[in-house]
């Protein structure tokens, strides 16, 4: 008799799913999850972020959105203008 067997089964089939298409995925530098090549993502200095991950811990820091600019390099990744922010 093993109490909870299948509940435990189930959440390591999830993490296994992770490892699908995802070779050469950056980790997200708020949630540690892997950010998915054609996910809307932020590519800032001090790592790659989801952009939701990173509107949230921006908005949470600073009070205010992000100024984020799409293409660089492509319409998935978006870099952030934060030194006039910052400096503001
Ligand atoms: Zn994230």
């Amino acid at each position: 008799m093993v109490p909870g067997r299948e509940g435990i089964e189930g959440a390591m089939d999830e993490q296994n799913v992770i490892d699908i298409d995802m070779k050469g995925a950056p980790a997200c530098g708020r949630c540690f999850m892997l950010v998915a090549r054609f996910a809307p993502q932020v590519v800032a200095s001090s790592g790659t972020y989801h952009r939701e991950c990173f509107e949230a811990w921006y908005f949470g820091r600073y009070r205010k959105r992000p100024r984020l600019i799409a293409g660089a390099p492509d319409r998935h990744r978006f870099q952030v203008r934060d030194t006039e922010d910052l400096a503001a």
